[in-house]
């Protein structure tokens, strides 16, 4: 069996979670995910722990021995624990049972940790290990997991999984491009024949959606894509969708301008938004609007890709004639998304580079003025401060000005004249 690595500060949590289960007979294990990926060397792992008793048994308890607040939700009876700075899964053992195909499963709590881990997707993620006294303890793996990852291959439990769960689709070419692992034989058979019935149909947009975002968010994302188009057809996203080679273009480009403006601003960049974008992008504003709300696109989020959808046309040489506050007025609101977009599909070098340093600009730039000062100024509060501070923004973007002594020069000069 392999040595794990575990990082010390999950060891004496889980040796505390050991201790008070074993204090109150109740049998804790470390499930799903968390294992999968000690075994293929991960050192900082998610706490995802199953109990075979009701968690709120112990919860108050162990909240308490590990300072953390909790939430319990008793119709899952599953759990929350929020420590300083990581949070912690518990769950009850349950099994789960599915009345009709694609519909969501009957559930069950159960003792039979082995019930907990048959309604797992794969058996890669049907291991659990016992949390004891001393940490981790025996691995149970009913159904071969460790095997398979040993192997790479991504394998259901059995032959109506895909019917039962068709989200499980996704995830598994999700795990695929993941771990570099491939389909096991009867696996990739369920699943063609699960496609052919058009078992995407049972299930809610928003569920499909929710695990197409997911495959957007992994690293290899393009060969998540392919593998999708292959197994599945872009049709199940939008029937409109097709594979565009220039993708092989654009995406490390996305990834590459991601990158440097993180790096340059340490603002966040949603990217898998972006190769959104790039799947939808020849959808009508209709067809994009009503795939946003079939997905439950967050609000900001829909902001952002119908935002983009409205710049995707403006000219390059409008681009490239603008000066910076002209650009922001053309293209505001920014959103880095919105922009990383633009750059990745032009093929002139210097425009990237222009609009990047646009953007990376219009992040970093603060005023030294605000409303406070502007009183001291003789301003009189009103419509007038946006318009003083709009402007100056723009005067800042162009280099006009750039100390406070500028700042409060140009808003006199121009404002109180
Ligand atoms: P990730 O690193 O992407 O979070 P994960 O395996 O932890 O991987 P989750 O989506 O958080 O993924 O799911 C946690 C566990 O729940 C999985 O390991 C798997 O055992 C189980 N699971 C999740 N989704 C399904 C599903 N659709 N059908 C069956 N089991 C599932």
């Amino acid at each position: 069996m392999v040595k794990l690595k575990i990082i010390p500060e999950l060891i004496r949590l889980l040796k505390i979670i050991g201790r008070e289960c074993a204090k109150l007979k109740i049998n804790a294990y470390l499930v799903g995910g968390p294992v999968r990926d000690l075994f293929l060397g991960k050192a900082n792992i998610d706490l995802d722990i199953v109990l075979d008793k009701d968690v709120k048994t112990v919860l108050p308890s162990l909240a308490k021995l590990l300072s953390a607040k909790y939430i319990y939700h008793p119709q899952f009876k599953t759990a929350k624990l929020f420590l300083d700075s990581l949070y912690i899964d518990i769950a009850t053992a349950r099994e789960e049972i599915y009345p009709c195909l694609g519909s969501l499963p009957r559930v069950f709590p159960t003792t039979d940790i082995k019930k907990d881990l048959f309604r797992r997707d794969f058996s890669i993620n049907a291991m659990a290990i016992k949390i004891c006294e001393g940490g981790l303890g025996e691995l149970l793996d009913p159904y071969n997991g460790w095997e398979d990852l040993r192997k790479g291959k991504i394998r259901v439990l059995h032959e109506k999984s895909f019917l039962d769960d068709p989200t499980r689709i996704i995830r598994a070419i999700r795990f695929c491009v993941r771990l570099d692992f491939t389909l096991e034989k009867n696996t990739r058979l369920w699943l063609k024949k699960a496609v052919s019935r058009r078992v995407f149909s049972q299930i809610s947009s928003a569920r499909l959606g929710n695990e197409i975002f997911k495959l957007l968010q992994e690293k290899n994302l393009l060969a998540g894509i392919k593998k999708l188009r292959d197994l599945c057809g872009l049709k199940i996203i939008h029937p409109q969708i097709i594979f565009n080679r220039r993708w092989e273009r654009y995406f490390p480009e996305v990834s590459k301008w991601s990158r440097d403006f993180v790096q340059k601003t340490s603002q966040k960049v949603e990217e898998w938004l972006i190769y959104f974008i790039f799947l939808t992008v020849k959808l009508d504003k209709d067809a994009l609007q009503e795939l946003c709300d079939k997905y439950e696109l967050g609000k900001n989020n829909r902001l952002l890709v119908m935002h983009t959808y409205e710049l995707k046309r403006i000219e390059e040489a409008k681009l490239h004639n603008s000066k910076y506050s002209q650009l922001f007025n053309l293209l505001k609101p920014i959103f880095p998304e919105t922009i990383i977009f633009l750059i990745a599909r032009l093929e002139n070098k210097s425009l990237q580079k222009k609009l990047f340093e646009f953007l990376v600009r219009c992040s970093q730039i603060r005023l030294y003025t605000n409303g406070e000062r502007l009183k001291k100024l003789g301003f009189s509060p009103g419509p007038i401060f946006n318009k003083i501070l709009a402007t100056l923004f723009l005067a800042k973007l162009d280099g006009k000005i750039s100390t406070q002594r500028e700042e409060e020069d140009f808003v006199k000069e121009t404002f109180l004249r």
